[in-house]
């Protein structure tokens, strides 16, 4: 569709879109609004840049790492998320425009790519902050029906799962299976076994990745969780890492898991997508999960954790952005072992 240097393109495009990601990541879990100020501030002495300090990648490289106006170090946050959403940009791109194999849509390349940087936002929200705002969680949603709304209009093979849309039948299979998890584990070991964060996530994942891939990113998403877990958990353990703080949760109250009345009555609004709605409409969303959609009070700069607490929101995020990057070679993995063990013919 394009010629396959392009990916180069797609590459500073996502440069770009990650710069603005550092600012979603900054604010959206202080309650500050993204729109205003529209310039970019210092997080420390808040002064405004310009020119060269808001190119992509290069000002971070070669404007010392700190900045000009107080002297304060630039986070190597910025750099990360700026490079990982640029490459994340490039797969994409010549995975679906470009490269030797590519079918060109670019209405499922444009939605991917929204979806990935959506994903890397969560990803380090979550590990900052232990929370995924619901306007990244409501934007993955949005962006997977649009997608397949456009798909419906086109005709397009795949858009329809059985009688409902796709990106309609991935967000109930995405919130039905972690509030399946939330729910037994629940019930069963009576613990709050998922984040309400996550199960919202996993609406968008599905919502946009379709059902089949959506429950196989889920899957990477556990063995993520378990590989990360353990490793952080030893670093933890040993004292190799100090941040944040781990509690012993001696001198807290004591653990009072969520009461299952509000787990059903939550992922009914969630189901109803009441969350998403509330964010136009915040008289709802209090009515229905009893807090203001805005309130920053449960934000904490630095949260303390026990030693085996571990956010799954970065696994789910990575699990789907593994289902992104390997759709094909994963696709026909699930599609020959369906084959050989139900198929008939
Ligand atoms: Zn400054």
């Amino acid at each position: 569709m394009f010629p396959e240097w392009t990916w180069i393109i797609g590459f500073w495009i996502g440069a770009a879109v990650g710069s603005f990601l550092n600012v979603v990541i900054y604010r959206l879990p202080r309650g500050l609004s993204i729109a205003k100020p529209v310039h970019s501030f210092c997080p420390n002495c808040k002064a405004r840049l310009t020119g060269p300090e808001l190119v992509p990648l290069l000002s971070w490289l070669f404007l010392g790492r700190k900045c000009r106006h107080c002297g304060k170090p630039v986070s190597s946050r910025y750099f990360i998320v700026e490079l990982v959403n640029g490459c994340l940009w490039a797969c994409v791109w010549w995975l679906h425009l470009s490269g030797p194999d590519t079918m060109g849509d670019p209405v499922r390349a444009v939605a991917l790519m929204l979806f990935c940087s959506a994903l890397v936002a969560a990803i380090f929200t979550d590990i900052a902050h232990y929370i995924i705002p619901d306007q990244i969680n409501a934007f993955m949603l949005v962006v997977g029906l649009a997608a397949n709304g456009i798909q419906i209009a086109q005709g397009a093979p795949g858009a329809w799962t059985g009688p409902l849309p796709s990106s309609v039948a991935g967000a109930l299979t995405g919130v039905g299976a972690l509030w399946g998890i939330a729910l037994f584990g629940r019930l069963l070991f009576k613990k709050d076994a998922m984040g309400h964060g996550d199960i919202k996530m996993a609406r968008g994942i599905g919502a946009v990745l379709f059902p089949m891939m959506a429950l196989v990113s889920f899957g990477l998403a556990v063995m993520i969780g378990a590989l990360v877990g353990g490793w952080v958990v030893y670093l933890r353990w040993t004292g190799k890492i100090k941040d944040p703080e781990v509690s012993e949760g001696e001198d807290d109250e004591p653990y009072e898991p969520e009461s299952i009345g509000s787990l059903l009555w939550c992922g009914l609004g969630y189901v109803l997508c009441i969350d998403c709605l509330g964010l136009l409409w915040p008289k709802l969303y209090e009515w229905w999960f009893g807090e203001n959609p805005y309130s920053t009070e449960e934000i904490e700069e630095d949260p303390q954790v026990e030693l085996t607490m571990i956010p799954f929101g970065p696994s789910l995020a990575a699990g789907a952005l593994a289902a992104v990057l390997f759709d094909g070679p994963l696709r026909q993995a699930v599609e020959g072992y369906l084959q050989t063990n139900f198929g008939g013919s």
